[in-house]
């Protein structure tokens, strides 16, 4: 057998997480004593503690955009850590944040030219909260508060991140705050009625915002959040058109419109931003994170338009401060890696060979919904979701396991053939790294496709 790649033995750490770590979304019900222990990666591949190797099909989790392992990371956070390890973001500029925040505002579209560094997309979006807010109390609009928010949206973990995510929110028995919220139901065209057509769908979806503006009054809505497309949510790809009336509609009512770009930025899609290459929008805040840096260290940020700022800022306004930062806002080894991942997405062409591969990727993603209890299959660049669905005469503790349990499923049919992905109840959702060639995206779903073949 190959030699284990951790200094102690896997089932030792396996025992000592389980202890004493407390996971993302962790069971207070039952006690996960075997998680794979992850012990290296390289390119699209990560290794177990015992050296077996998987593919990664969540790219980390929608973050692992140039691939594991790369010397030149390593060297440039290496290099900043000796040269400037850090430095208060209050006191001092530095040349790795102010250069990273000019090749944002060169990437954004629009006049989206100011960059608040946060140490995640959690902090991002609530930054961006924050500032809508902000900007509206200075403007003498003080009423205008609430956010627009959708069923099935992420945006994070910090409070007000969290108390604009839309999924589970009756069920969570995590406290968030609802007064400033208000949700727009589900966009999901998987889930519309029969027969109905496409561009109906996004009628009724672009009404639900409209109707959502007249029953709370526009002068009490702050801003609108909404990811490009859901990603956590099931990778749900918005009908035609759809964001792009959103966004005038926002305009119309001096509504903000924020896109959330944590996943759909850094060529997920194959542009460094979705919103306009994509869906012809320019936002009025943009954030970001996970492929900024590739996954290799943390780093987010709300990229502001210079409308709304030059709206707020005065000769009179020298008092008046936003108060809102972090020890590690613009860290400098957090940007000089985001700076040479970039590049490297730059000089290895990875947004035109997403482009590329792409179709081929949706094309074998499709082919999978030949499986009987594969309900819907969608995505859209290298995002991609299949969704189980359980057909109705079979038994019902089968229906049950394939309607609640076929992320799980099918997540252990692929760990035993060496392929990660990413459960969801009944979905599995995927992202693997942007350098991810054709012939290694039919290896995942030649895995994928034999997966779901032994789960049925
Ligand atoms: N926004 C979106 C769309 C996300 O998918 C996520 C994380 O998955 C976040 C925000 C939160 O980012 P973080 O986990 O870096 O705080």
């Amino acid at each position: 057998p190959p030699r284990a790649l951790t200094r102690h033995d896997p089932g030792t750490i396996a025992a000592w997480d389980a202890d004493h770590v407390i996971h993302p979304w962790e069971s207070m019900g039952e006690e996960v004593t075997d998680r794979v222990v992850a012990a290296k990666a390289e390119g699209i591949h990560l290794y177990n503690a015992e050296g077996r190797r998987f593919i990664d099909g969540p790219g980390g989790m929608w973050c692992m955009q140039i691939g594991y392992g790369r010397r030149e990371m390593a060297d440039a956070i290496a290099e900043q850590a000796m040269k400037l390890a850090y430095h208060s973001p209050w006191a001092f500029a530095s040349e790795p944040s102010a250069l990273l925040a000019r090749k944002l505002a060169q990437m954004t579209p629009g006049d989206l030219n100011s960059v608040f560094f946060t140490t995640g997309g959690s902090s991002a979006v609530d930054t961006a909260l924050r500032f809508a807010q902000f900007y509206n109390n200075l403007r003498g609009r003080p009423e205008k508060k609430l956010f627009l928010a959708r069923e099935r949206g992420y945006h994070g973990s910090t409070y007000l991140a969290a108390s604009v995510t839309g999924k589970d929110r009756w069920k969570n028995p995590m406290d968030v705050e609802r007064r400033l919220v208000r949700f727009l139901p589900d966009i999901n065209p998987y889930h519309r009625a029969p027969g109905q057509s496409e561009a109906d769908w996004c009628d009724e979806k672009v009404e639900d915002l409209a109707r959502a503006i007249r029953v709370e009054g526009a002068d009490t809505i702050a801003a609108f959040i909404a990811e490009p497309i859901l990603a956590s949510g099931g990778v749900i790809v918005p009908p035609e058109g759809y964001l792009r009336r959103c966004a005038e509609l926002c305009r119309a009512h001096d509504i903000l419109f924020i896109a959330d770009e944590v996943v759909t930025g850094f060529g997920r899609l194959g542009h460094w931003f979705a919103s306009e290459a994509v869906f012809g929008v320019v936002p009025d805040i943009i954030t970001c994170a996970k492929g900024l840096t590739s996954g290799y260290v943390p780093l987010g940020a709300a990229i502001i338009s210079d409308r709304l700022i030059a709206e707020i800022s005065g000769e009179d306004r020298a008092e008046v401060l936003f108060k809102n930062g972090y020890t590690y806002s613009g860290h400098p080894v957090c940007c000089a890696a985001a700076l040479t991942s970039i590049e490297i997405i730059e000089r290895e062409g990875l947004l035109e060979h997403v482009r590329r591969v792409a179709p081929h990727f949706q094309a074998r993603l499709r082919d999978l919904a030949r499986h009987e209890i594969v309900g819907d299959v969608r995505g859209m660049g290298l995002l991609g979701c299949v969704e189980g669905t359980a057909r109705p005469d079979l038994p019902e503790e089968r229906r049950f396991a394939i309607d609640q349990h076929f992320g799980e499923l099918v997540d252990a049919a692929c760990e035993a053939r060496g392929l990660i992905v990413r459960p969801l109840l009944n979905m599995c959702v995927f992202s693997p790294p942007l350098i991810i060639s054709e012939g290694e995206i039919d290896e995942m779903f030649d895995i994928l496709d034999a997966a779901i073949g032994e789960v049925q």
